[in-house]
Formats: C-alpha cells, structure tokens, sequence
C-alpha cells in the first residue's frame, strides 16, 4: 500500500476588532476591524502608532500609542 503524501496547513486568523480605551471618556469601545483599518492611513497595522483616531463614545481626537495584537 502506498503512503499518502502529506501537507502542513495554515490556519488564517482574520482580526475581528480593535479594543481601546478612551484616554478623554475612559470608555472602553471596540470598534469593527474593517471600520476602523479603513480610517487607518496604512492598511498595515505596524505603522499604525501615532496616527489619528476619534473615538467611537465622545468624538475626541486621539493618538495611536503601541498596537498589541490579542
Ligand atoms: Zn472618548
């Protein structure tokens, strides 16, 4: 009988949303990936320090500090 060929395979994990936390309102908003990387001047998360976000709650401006990936 002949063995089988194998193959490794590769689970894909598609980010689902982005979590921060307000430093003006203190809320907690998680915002929908897609949303909030098309706001995003790069689709690249890497380069997403320092850019502008306005959040979901207050409507005040913000900066990007460090980007965690969960
Ligand atoms: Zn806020």
């Amino acid at each position: 009988m002949q063995e089988l060929k194998k193959a490794d395979i590769t689970i894909e994990m598609a980010p689902k949303y982005v979590k921060y936390e307000c430093p003006y309102c203190g809320n907690e908003v998680e915002a929908d990936y897609s949303d909030f990387e098309d706001e995003r001047m790069s689709d690249y998360w890497p380069e997403w320090e320092g850019d502008t976000v306005i959040c979901d709650e207050c409507g005040a401006e913000f900066r990007i500090g460090k980007v965690e990936v969960d």
